[in-house]
């Protein structure tokens, strides 16, 4: 079995969060891994992360609001794909990339799991899934993010449930979709109260796209799915399914999608004018960490 040991910051004294972050570097010195017990079978599982408890306590660590505000940490509790599985996880996400190159970035928000096994067939980039790999992304669908940490709610029931293309607008120049309806109402009033400077950075998203997010993001967590949960809602888990946008400011590049954006003139506007009704609030109890950028609508 191939392991592979977690980057954390918490064993290794760097912090990659956004500035702020003032804890991790005299924090925790490792001790032996323990076997990650109580949890459903997600196959192979493990805690890779040991620790002795200096100046933070274990209920700490427990803490949905620490795992909020420490989210790109490593924690004692988390689920790891490790071996095959992250082998896997690996395949797949370069899947779901050769699908989103087929039919081209702005379509691939809006397409369910059927479409992309469809397109996988026929895209010679992608090949047919194996039963074995569709059986995969279909236990991670109905799996209970709650076990791995993320408390949000259940958008889309079904694995194979899809959005309607007729209730999606396409925004030009973001690459992106809105639902129409209030979804879009609000886009149009934020840009003209705010400027053209701020865009959208990600909008209406069906559930193969929330798919290749997870995936690609419990890769870059090096298999710990409960860490990539702390940033990204699980595949049937995102109010972006339901009309949620992401907005930024134009030139801020992946900047958007960090703290940072908090500190811009365009936040700011936001704010003020009280277009923020926050989704994921800073130190929240849904175990995701707080992000500025996203404007909730559905309630
Ligand atoms: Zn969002």
């Amino acid at each position: 079995m191939r392991m592979l040991m977690a980057t954390s910051p918490l064993l290794l004294g760097g912090c990659s969060l956004w500035q702020g972050c003032n804890v991790c570097t005299s924090l925790l010195s490792p001790t032996p891994p323990s076997p990650d017990e109580g949890r459903d079978d997600l196959g192979e599982t493990q805690s890779q992360v040991s620790h002795t408890q200096q100046e933070l306590s274990d209920q700490l660590l427990k803490d949905d609001r620490a795992r909020s505000d420490y989210f790109d940490h490593d924690f004692p509790e988390d689920i790891f794909y490790t071996g095959e599985k992250l082998e896997m996880l690996t395949r797949l996400t370069h899947k779901f990339r050769g699908a989103q190159k087929h039919v081209g970035f702005g379509n691939f928000n809006l397409l369910g799991m059927d479409e992309f096994f469809q397109i996988a067939d026929r895209a010679s980039n992608v090949g047919a899934l194996t039963a074995q790999e569709k059986l995969f992304l279909e236990e991670l669908f109905y799996f209970d993010a709650k076990k791995y940490g993320f408390n949000g709610n259940k958008i889309f029931p079904g694995f194979t449930d899809a959005v309607k293309k007729s209730e999606a607008q396409k925004i030009p120049a973001s690459g992106h979709y809105l639902k129409k309806g209030e979804s879009l109402d609000i886009y149009n009033r934020l840009r003209k109260d705010v400027g053209e400077s701020l865009i959208l950075t990600s909008g209406f998203r069906a559930v193969a796209k929330q798919f290749h997010l997870f995936l690609e993001k419990g890769l870059e967590s090096n298999g710990n799915i409960s860490k990539a949960s702390r940033s990204l809602a699980p595949p049937g888990y995102s109010f972006h399914g339901r009309g949620d946008f992401d907005v930024g400011k134009v030139g801020y590049g992946l900047k958007n999608f960090t703290q940072d954006f908090a500190l811009t003139d365009e936040y700011k506007r936001l704010l003020d004018l009280g277009y923020i009704n926050i989704r994921y609030t800073q130190s929240n109890l849904l175990g995701v960490r707080f992000e500025p950028w996203h404007i909730k609508v559905e309630v």
